[in-house]
């Protein structure tokens, strides 16, 4: 297939703006599947995506369209993931094609994350096409939307397509404005080779296997690739195409996107964003822009149940075959035992991994509060990354801590601007910017401590403005901040997991209400329970858990066995997520307690 006839593309929105449904119809009109291959959504693999309806690992499908003008094209779908943890990935699936679909819901108009993922293909120089979908919906506004993305995006929307991917209504323009508007790719089919790593994921009969672009030269089955940024060199067993079945081939060819499958026995050494050469034939350098991903937010993940320990750390290699931005190392608390302290790449990575431990892996665990990354500067003159509040070092021997800071940008209706300023003043932002983005929609940006909205900032967002708000953020940059270190002690023993790193003007009023929240949330026991907060050597708040006097079972009076049972097993399953610390058992909501106070 020469170059010409090749587009390879990818789709963004904002999340539910229609992506999967769209590439299912693109892939259901050109026939890549019969029907009865055809599942529901073939792009999102894994169950808990399809629960939460977005897209973790990018798929892609391989498109064989003949156009009105009567030739045979291959349009190379690439499946981005649509959330902000994942930009790094987002940004390398965007850098392997020429031209994007920007879907945009005819009905809700232009959101935070369809502004990042534009920003994002502008970068590459892409052709995007806008495409209104959702145009069934009595609500559509087509028209008015259109206007939105010329007058807030910059793009010209005069031959925006408008599509319903429900009915099927303008797929079909789709496909043929992939046809005439994308660029066909461009490469030197001779050189030596080149291929960008898009995707890797790991496949038990597989391996390691990997989606990458060929910009230029020849992958073929049986040579012996690099990847230059990880340095390793591995005998190249297979390739070939995913239509969205996996279709091996004897090589793969400039302006392709294909599978590649080296054996390879862990996607930390098939990282996306590295480019791949031939070992004999080297390319002189490698694409631009190979990063690792980075850890932005810790948390420390303990089974319930110290006997499961093994299988924790079991689980979470399993799970590292599959994903690169994994990180662990173990760790011990007094209180909880042992358990692992995890790095993520922000929340919702974060409860991704949760999840699957949990239902994959059939664990119960406890969660400490999620913590952000701190740069601590020592008063010898060196300086350390915390992450963990536990290993925060003495007052006596530090002499500042830096936290990370994002730029936040938020839309929502203007009526909410009130109630979305409020909230992130209380959460330390430094207004940056404003904008009407229509007559009634406003987009405001604010530069805030990470810290700040990984504590619940979403979900107060979302309820500050009837669930309207959009949010998308970008790293900043490190800054000094007033910031101490908030312990929690019940019994007069402070118990490590309990620590947070707060700001010093909020310290007080958060451990009294932590202290309060803490006294709720752990259950009666047979003795007095003291909660206490306290900042260095200072008590700042003080509450008692009464001792309990009756028998839980004594107001089942009467012979009534089955309630009695019921409630001895309600209890039973209560108990499964609690912590024994001393003598006083400790329920999962109270580690997580800090999130739910401000
Ligand atoms: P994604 O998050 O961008 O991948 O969005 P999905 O493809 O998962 O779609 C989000 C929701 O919108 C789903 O419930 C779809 O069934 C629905 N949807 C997608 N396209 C259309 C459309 O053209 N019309 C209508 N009425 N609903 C649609
Ligand atoms: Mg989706």
């Amino acid at each position: 297939m020469s170059l010409e006839k090749i587009r390879n593309f990818s789709i963004i929105a904002h999340i539910d703006h229609g992506k999967s449904t769209i590439a299912d119809r693109l892939i259901q009109m050109t026939g890549a599947l019969t029907d009865r291959e055809m599942k529901e959504q073939v792009l999102d693999s894994m169950d808990i995506e399809r629960e939460r309806g977005i897209t973790i690992k990018a798929q892609s499908a391989r498109l064989r369209y003949t156009a009105k003008d009567g030739e045979e094209y291959i349009l190379n779908l690439i499946d981005t993931p649509g959330h902000v943890d994942f930009t790094y990935e987002v940004s390398r699936s965007l850098a392997a094609c020429e031209g994007a679909l920007l879907v945009v819901d005819a009905a809700q108009g232009v959101e935070a994350q369809t502004m990042a993922n534009v920003y994002l293909a502008l970068e590459h120089d892409l052709e995007i096409i806008p495409v209104l979908n959702k145009v069934d919906l009595p609500s559509a506004e087509p028209e008015r939307v259109k206007q939105q993305i010329e007058e807030v995006i910059g793009l010209d929307a005069s031959d925006a397509i408008e599509c319903s991917a429900k009915t099927g209504f303008g797929i079909d323009a789709i496909l043929e404005a992939l046809v005439k508007r994308v660029p066909p790719p461009k490469g030197d089919p001779n050189g030596p080779p080149k291929a960008l790593v898009v995707d890797s994921w790991y496949d038990n009969y597989l391996g390691v296997v990997s989606l990458a672009r060929v910009y230029d030269g020849e992958l073929k089955a049986g040579s012996k690739i690099r990847f230059m940024g990880v340095g390793m060199d591995y005998p190249l067993d297979a390739v070939g195409y995913l239509t969205p079945v996996l279709q091996k081939v004897p090589s793969l060819k400039a302006g392709d996107v294909g599978c590649v499958m080296a054996g390879i026995k862990v996607v930390k050494d098939a990282r996306v964003g590295d480019t791949i050469t031939d070992a004999r034939n080297p390319a002189p350098e490698a694409l631009p822009g190979f990063e690792e991903a980075k850890p932005m937010v810790f948390a420390g993940l303990y089974p319930v149940d110290s006997a499961d320990y093994e299988d924790l750390k079991e689980a979470l290699e399993k799970l590292s075959l599959n994903d690169a931005a994994i990180s662990y190392e173990t760790e011990t608390s007094p209180a909880l035992g042992f358990g692992v302290r995890c790095g993520f790449l922000g929340m919702l990575h974060m409860e991704i991994i949760q999840e699957r431990l949990e239902r994959e892996f059939d664990l119960d665990l406890v969660t400490t509060a999620p913590t952000v990354v701190y740069q601590v500067e020592l008063t010898d003159g060196t300086s350390v990354e915390v992450h963990s509040p536990a290993d925060l070092p003495a007052q006596n021997k530090r002499e500042a801590i830096l936290e990370p800071f994002i730029l936040a940008s938020i839309m929502a209706p203007s009526e909410y601007m009130g109630a979305v300023m409020t909230l992130c003043t209380e959460r330390r932002g430094i207004q940056r910017d404003m904008n009407y983005i229509s007559d009634t929609r406003v987009m405001i940006q604010y530069e805030m401590p990470l810290s700040e909205v990984v504590m619940d900032f979403f979900d107060r967002l979302k309820s500050a403005t009837k669930g309207y708000a959009s949010l998308d953020y970008q790293m900043l940059d490190y800054r000094e901040g007033k910031l101490v270190k908030l312990d929690i002690l019940i019994n007069g023993d402070p118990v490590d997991a309990l620590s947070v790193i707060v700001h010093a003007d909020k310290a007080d009023m958060r451990g009294r209400e932590l202290a309060k929240k803490m006294k709720e949330i752990i259950h009666r026991q047979m003795f007095d329970v003291a909660v206490q907060a306290a900042i260095g050597a200072k008590i700042i708040a003080r509450e008692t858990v009464k001792a309990l006097r009756k028998n839980v079972t004594a107001k089942c009076y009467g012979g009534d066995i089955t309630r009695k049972r019921k409630l001895l097993e309600k209890q039973k399953a209560g108990k499964k997520r609690m912590k024994q610390i001393g003598r006083v058992e400790i329920p999962q909501e109270a580690f997580l307690a800090v999130l739910k106070v401000d």
